[in-house]
């Protein structure tokens, strides 16, 4: 997980960062930070929480300058603490660099070993700190020795790099983290993992990046190249199960359609009798209404949330998790009470969520509850950067069909196919499905 954003070349390139985070909240509410370059100085402002807790309105207003690069954290690698978050900002001889990262780098602790070996220090434990370092130690222009360094980093980014005023968007050659590109009605170019962000500062998307594409604006001038000569295209399937705000678009599709789409063909792959259809709010309730419209079994609201309480997968420990699921969902008995419950998730990871809410309904007095789950099975821990990194987490990893149902305490348990998936997504393109299959797209160290 984690957000990234830049501005570059606006008069208000703090504020519209500041508002595009807030639109990019959702992928990591651990830590949240921007930095701001007017040409001279350069401003951090970071710390752990919400942007909305870290950066106050008078501080906003004190941030000046026409380039900024902003972040919100859920740590992967690293771990929590002040000096993990980003941005990160270093300087060495006549360089200048700031960066902020989004997704894993899977040789990290090869990398790290051979770059101390050769004096490196290290400021964190983060792997997005790497890039500085192989960068410092290469040959050549700046151009040669980044294209060089990212030859030598396995695994997911989307980076988003400043040196020396110059702005270079970076994705993997495999193009599993998502970073885009739009342009504001002042002319100034923004790039963001995902659309949403675009919206809410009003900017006009312009296009996905490419795999392996590095993106470089200067003022208002624009170029690319391509740091890898072998690219391949396999964005995360999970931004659009889970991740992605359904206002966004990945690859120019709808997250919203695509998991509506995800629902009708769940319908067609198990359908069942039932009174009603529910959706765990928020990331099922597209899910849900296509599930309801395929089926025609009505749709309705019986599951609340707590608005005020965050993503209840992005708590760090188990406890809290579960607490947090009790203290984020209520239902409407009158909607529940003696009715046959088809419950919509959108996926199924510890188990945690969905367990918790099938008590919640029977104490609501549900008839029955057949639960279906708008992907497949999770068995394979993510090394993208994603928190579900070892089988031991994955309860679909450790059960079959029955015995999770059993477990969850369901009348019936059904999940999504991986080809009902990929058709709810796009057919003809290929994505990364490691969590499904176990088929990575690069080395595993
Ligand atoms: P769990 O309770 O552990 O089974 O988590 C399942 C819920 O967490 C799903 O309903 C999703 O909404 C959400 N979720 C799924 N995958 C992830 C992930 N990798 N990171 C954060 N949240 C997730
Ligand atoms: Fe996404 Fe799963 Fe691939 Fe990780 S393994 S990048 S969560 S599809």
């Amino acid at each position: 997980m984690c957000g990234v954003i830049a501005v570059v070349n606006s008069d208000n390139a703090a504020d519209l960062v500041y508002y595009g985070l807030h639109a990019l909240q959702h992928r990591g509410q651990q830590a949240s930070g921007l930095v701001v370059f007017d040409g001279e100085n350069v401003n951090v402002v970071k710390n752990e929480g919400l942007i909305i807790d870290v950066i106050k309105e008078e501080r906003l207003k004190t941030l000046h300058g026409n380039i900024c690069l902003g972040h919100v954290r859920y740590a992967t690698a690293g771990g929590l603490g002040l000096n993990n978050v980003q941005p990160f900002v270093c300087k060495f001889h006549d360089e200048s660099i700031a960066l902020v990262h989004n997704g894993h780098i899977v040789n990290s602790q090869l990398l790290r070993k051979k770059l101390e070996s050769e004096g490196s220090v290290f400021a964190c434990d983060s792997d997005s700190e790497i890039l500085f370092h192989l960068v410092r130690n290469e040959k050549g222009d700046f151009k040669q020795r980044l294209i060089n360094s990212l030859n030598k980093i396995d695994g997911s980014f989307a980076y988003i790099l400043n040196r020396n005023n110059i702005i270079y968007g970076i994705r993997d050659k495999n193009g599993l983290r998502p970073l885009s590109l739009c342009i504001n009605q002042d002319g100034s170019y923004v790039l963001a993992s995902e659309t949403s962000a675009f919206n809410v500062i009003g900017a006009t998307f312009i296009r996905d990046l490419l795999p392996g594409e590095v993106v470089v604006i200067d003022g208002n001038q624009i170029s690319s190249f391509f740091y890898a000569q072998r690219t391949s295209s396999n964005l995360c399937a999970m931004e659009f199960v889970y991740f992605a705000r359904p206002d966004s678009f990945m690859d120019e599709i709808s997250i919203h359609k695509s998991r509506e789409k995800c629902g009708r063909i769940l319908a067609q792959e198990s359908s069942i009798q039932g009174d009603v259809v529910i959706g765990v709010p928020d990331s099922s309730l597209s899910a849900a209404m296509g599930y309801a419209s395929e089926s025609g079994i009505d749709y309705e609201m019986g599951l609340i949330k707590n608005r005020y309480i965050g993503r209840t997968f992005i708590q760090p420990s188990q406890a809290l998790r579960e607490k947090g699921v009790l203290m984020k969902l209520s239902t409407i008995p009158e909607v529940i009470k003696g009715k046959d419950i088809i419950l919509i998730d959108d996926s199924l990871v510890r188990g945690t969520t969905i367990k918790r809410i099938v008590v919640l309904l029977k104490e609501s007095g549900a008839k029955s509850i057949h639960v279906k789950i708008a992907s497949p099975q999770i068995k394979f821990p993510c090394f993208y950067g994603v928190d579900i990194s070892t089988s031991d987490e994955l309860i679909a990893s450790k059960m079959d069909d029955e015995q999770l149902r059993e477990y969850i305490g369901a009348d019936s348990l059904s999940f999504l196919s991986l080809d009902g998936l990929m058709a709810s997504i796009n057919e003809d393109k290929k994505y990364c499905e490691a969590c499904f299959t176990g088929n990575y797209v690069t080395d595993i160290y």
